[in-house]
C-alpha cells in the first residue's frame, strides 16, 4: 500500500478534533472552526525577462476573523500547496488568540521560487498579488506580512501597490517593512525574546534560578540569536548550538563547556545562520554531528531550527537533566515525542505560545503604523514581555486547573476564544 503522505491541513484539522472533543464544542461551531472562513486561489500573470508571459497561482486563505482583522504571512514558495497555506491560517487562529491580541487568522501564498526569479519579477508577482486580493484585503480586514523567502521589500512593493490603488497613504496595510518605512523597533529581537520571557516564567515556576541553568539550543538564525542573547543576559549559560551546513548540507554542533560566546560565534556565520566550522574549530569548539544539541547535559533545551526536530527517536537521547523544552520553531515536537516528554515530565512550552512574540509585534506595527506614530524600543519590548508573560500565566493556569499537558492547554484557551467570539457575533 502506497504511504499517504503528509497533509498539514488534514493535521491541523486533527489537532482541532482532539481539542474540540475536550471542550465538548458544539457541532455548528466545531464544523465552522474546522474550515477556513474564506479561501481565494487567483493567477497572477506576469511579463517575464525573456519576453515571455509566465502565470504564477496565488493563493490567501482567511481561516476565521471574528476577533478582529486576520494576520498571517506571505509565503514564496515552488512547493507551496492551498492545504498548507489553509493549515497556517488555522494555526494563525490560535496563536493570535492565545497571546490575546485582538485578530483572527490568514496565510497566503505564490506557488514559485524566488532565486529563479529577477528582482523585477518578483516585483511584479508583489504587485500582482494585491491586485488579485485589494478587495478583501486591508488594514481593517486582513494584513499580510513577510514569511518564508519574502521580506521586507516585498512588503514594501505590496504596500505601493494597495497604496497606489486606494490613491492614499496605509502604512497599516502590511507588516514587516523596514524601520523608517512604517516598520517597528523590536521586531528583530521580539521572537527570540519573547521565547526567553515565557522561559524566565517557565523556571520560576519550576523553582529554578536562570544563572544555575545550561540549555542548548538547535539554529543560530534570527529566532536562537535573540534567544541566547536574553538568556544569557538573564544569566543562564549556552553550551551548544547546532546550524546548518550549506557546503556539506549536513548540521553540525559547536559545543563549549564553558558557554559559548555568542558575539563570537556571530561574528563567524553567514547569513542563513551556518557557523563557519574550521573557524568555530580554532576558536576551542568541540565540532559535533548536528544531532547531539539534544544530547547533551543541560536544563533547557530549545529547538529553534525547523520542525520534526524533536522526535520518537532523538527524543530517547534528551539528557535525565532536561526540564524544560521551549520551543522556538514552528512544529518542532511529533505527536510521538510529546508522549515521551509527558512520561518524562518535562515542562513544554509549546511552539505558538513561545515563539508567538513575533506576532504581537507585528501587531504592535500595525498599531504603529494606523496611528503613524513610532514607540522607543524599549516601550515595544516591554509590551512584549507583559503580553508573553501573561499568556504563559493563563495557560499555565488552564494546566494546573484541569491537569493538561502544556500544549493541550495552550489549544484549549486558544480555541475557546475563537469559538466564543465567533457565538458571541451570532455566527455559530
Ligand atoms: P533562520 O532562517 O533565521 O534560521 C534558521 C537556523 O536553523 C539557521 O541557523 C540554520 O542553519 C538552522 N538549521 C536549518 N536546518 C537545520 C538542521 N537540520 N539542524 C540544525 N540547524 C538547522 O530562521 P528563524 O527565523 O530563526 O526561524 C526558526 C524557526 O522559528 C522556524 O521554524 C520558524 O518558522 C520559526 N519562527 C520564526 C519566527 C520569526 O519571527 N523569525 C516567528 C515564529 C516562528
Amino acid at each position: 500500500m502506497a504511504e499517504k503522505s503528509f497533509n498539514a491541513f488534514e493535521m491541523a484539522q486533527a489537532q482541532f478534533d482532539q481539542i474540540a472533543d475536550l471542550l465538548d464544542l458544539e457541532n455548528g461551531t466545531r464544523k465552522f472552526l474546522r474550515t477556513p472562513m474564506r479561501e481565494f486561489s487567483f493567477t497572477i500573470p506576469v511579463h517575464m525577462d525573456n519576453g515571455e508571459v509566465e502565470v504564477f497561482q496565488g493563493f490567501r486563505i482567511q481561516h476565521n476573523d471574528s476577533r478582529g482583522p486576520s494576520k498571517g504571512g506571505i509565503r514564496f514558495h515552488p512547493q507551496e500547496t492551498i492545504d498548507t497555506v489553509r493549515a497556517l491560517s488555522m494555526w494563525m487562529s490560535w496563536k493570535c488568540a492565545v497571546v490575546e491580541i485582538p485578530l483572527g487568522g490568514s496565510k497566503g501564498g505564490v506557488i514559485c521560487d524566488p532565486h529563479n526569479l529577477s528582482a523585477r519579477e518578483q516585483e511584479q508577482i508583489c504587485r500582482g498579488w494585491v491586485r488579485a486580493m485589494v478587495r478583501n484585503v486591508g488594514p481593517a480586514a486582513d494584513v499580510p506580512a513577510p514569511d518564508v523567502m519574502t521580506n521586507a521589500q516585498h512588503m514594501l512593493w505590496m504596500l505601493d501597490e494597495y497604496e497606489s490603488i486606494q490613491g492614499s497613504k496605509n502604512p497599516g496595510f502590511i507588516t514587516g517593512k523596514p524601520v523608517g518605512m512604517g516598520g517597528s523597533l523590536g521586531r528583530t529581537e521580539a521572537t527570540g525574546y519573547g521565547v526567553i520571557f515565557t522561559l524566565r516564567e517557565a523556571l520560576k515556576e519550576l523553582g529554578l534560578r536562570p544563572d544555575n541553568t545550561l540549555a542548548s539550543v538547535q539554529g543560530f538564525g534570527n529566532v536562537a540569536i535573540y534567544a541566547i542573547q536574553l538568556y544569557t543576559q538573564m544569566g543562564g549559560k549556552v553550551i551548544c548550538v547546532s546550524c546548518w551546513d550549506q557546503k556539506e548540507q549536513v548540521s553540525y554542533a559547536y559545543r563549549k563547556a564553558d558557554g559559548i560566546d555568542l558575539d563570537e560565534l556571530k561574528g563567524i556565520t553567514d547569513r542563513f545562520g551556518g557557523i563557519d566550522k574550521t573557524k568555530a574549530a580554532s576558536l576551542g569548539y568541540d565540532v559535533l554531528p548536528g544531532d547531539e544539541w539534544i544530547e547533551q547535559d543541560v536544563d533547557v533545551l530549545i529547538p529553534a531550527a525547523l520542525e520534526n526536530q524533536v522526535n520518537g527517536e532523538t527524543i530517547k537521547k534528551a539528557s535525565n537533566r532536561v526540564k524544560i523544552i521551549a520551543e522556538g520553531a514552528n512544529g518542532p515536537t511529533t505527536p510521538e515525542a510529546d508522549e515521551i516528554i509527558k512520561d518524562r515530565g518535562i515542562f513544554v512550552i509549546p511552539d505558538f505560545l513561545a515563539n508567538a512574540g513575533g506576532v504581537t509585534c507585528s501587531y504592535f506595527e500595525q498599531v504603529q503604523s494606523n496611528m503613524n506614530y513610532f514607540w522607543e524600543k524599549d516601550e515595544v519590548l516591554g509590551k512584549l514581555d507583559i503580553k508573553m508573560t501573561a499568556a504563559f500565566q493563563a495557560v499555565l493556569e488552564m494546566s494546573k486547573k484541569k491537569k493538561l499537558y502544556m500544549r493541550d492547554a495552550a489549544y484549549v484557551i486558544a480555541i475557546n476564544r475563537v469559538a466564543q467570539a465567533s457565538k458571541d457575533r451570532g455566527w455559530v
